[in-house]
């Protein structure tokens, strides 16, 4: 009888045991599961970078409405008479991302709080709110009646909230905007991929302006698309077609840009590699037209992208044979990555020596650390323990 329920403990004991070890060990185990709301959150580095992205720099004051506007789409504060007149004041990015920090903090992400009190979300959820009220104002109810809180209340379900959300506050002066569209398929790509890039591993290279009108280089097939672990996608799944125009949003150091591009209806927003674009990377350099030029989709110069104008402050980025791949900035915000005729282009304007340096190579920063392994080791003799035990 003692020698049964002595037995019996050692049994229950270690199936206790064995328990305890096998949800230990699984990932889930490590993953908070406390609930958080609008209350709970600044905006991340992340949410900083999305918003640099698409707003693009400006170095000069431009008009944006009926207010000036510079940096990166902060009120130029530089005269008291709005609208001032384009390109009479200028910014440095240092100061232009200081002033669109303070602003988000000051303003914008107390308008998201206020609008979602009490509402539960994760930190891309309210990264891709406070977007929407930079880009918008946020005014009285833009954020609560958006189709993105209605998912989050539980009114919408995900395709639903994409559907409305896709033409949200997509129209300027009476007008829809392509790019306000797009910028809301980004949003709600941020906002229901749970996850944002290590901003540690995605460095934006300040040295380009964005957003950029893009074409492919390559004249045919289809381009690798990889999600935010640059993890590539299988090419029957998702790709970019090389007649596809997309919007460079982000290039980084780490060789890889976030673009988006069509699909179907609606758009995608993914990371592909620089050189499909640029394939012929030099290092960046400023160049001042000084004549009106057109610019060309590609480097055979077959079809017409575009024109430079005499007074633009272009971007130097590639150079193959005697064509020269620029960034050029658009009259009504924005710019393209188009070809020019490199006879337009003066020698001397070239900086010495061109050496690429666009293409980092990239390293792998999601191994475990060792530590994790020793433990989850130890774990495991312990489980072989209480099995033997039985
Ligand atoms: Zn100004």
């Amino acid at each position: 009888m003692t020698k049964i329920r002595k037995s019996f403990l050692t049994k229950a004991v270690s199936l206790l045991l064995i328990l305890v070890m096998m949800i230990s060990i699984m990932p889930f185990a490590e993953i908070s599961v406390s609930a958080k709301t609008s209350a709970d959150f600044s905006i991340s580095d992340n949410g900083i970078a999305f918003i640099c992205a698409r707003e693009g720099f400006h170095s000069n004051c431009y008009k944006d409405n009926t207010q000036s506007s510079i940096g990166y789409g902060t009120k130029c504060t530089g005269s008291s008479v709005q609208p001032h007149t384009s390109g009479s004041h200028s910014i440095t990015r240092e100061r232009a991302l200081a002033e669109m920090k303070s602003q988000v903090d000051s303003t914008y992400s107390p308008r998201v709080r206020c609008q979602t009190t009490g509402i539960t979300m994760n930190q891309t959820q309210f990264d891709a709110l406070v977007s929407l009220c930079y880009n918008t104002g946020g005014g009285t109810t833009i954020i609560s009646n958006s189709p993105l809180v209605k998912y989050l209340r539980g009114s919408y379900s995900e395709s639903q909230a994409r559907t409305a959300y896709s033409c949200y506050y997509v129209k300027s002066g009476g007008t829809t905007l392509q790019g306000l569209i797009n910028r809301r398929n980004a949003e709600a790509d941020l906002f229901f991929s749970g996850s944002s890039p290590d901003p540690v591993d995605f460095e934006i290279d300040t040295r380009y302006p964005t957003p950029i009108t893009a074409y492919p280089a390559a004249n045919s097939g289809k381009i690798t698309v990889y999600n935010n672990s640059l993890t590539a996608y299988s090419q029957s799944t998702r790709f970019i077609a090389w007649d596809d125009k997309c919007t460079i949003n982000a290039i980084y150091t780490n060789g890889y840009c976030n673009v988006t591009y069509p699909s179907g209806n609606s758009t995608h927003t993914e990371f592909v590699k620089t050189s499909d674009f640029i394939p012929n990377g030099v290092t960046p350099y400023s160049w001042h037209s000084n004549e009106n030029k057109n610019t060309f989709i590609r480097s055979d110069l077959n079809s017409l992208f575009g024109s430079i104008s005499s007074s633009d402050y272009c971007t130097i980025v590639g150079k193959n044979g005697n064509t020269i791949q620029i960034i050029y900035p658009l009259d009504a915000g924005g710019f393209k990555l188009g070809w020019v005729d490199a006879t337009v282009v003066p020698a001397s304007d070239f900086p010495t020596p061109m050496i690429d340096t666009l293409h980092h190579p990239v390293t792998s920063t999601h191994t475990l650390p060792s530590i994790r392994w020793a433990t989850l080791m130890v774990k495991c003799f312990l489980m072989i323990d209480a099995l033997l035990l039985l």
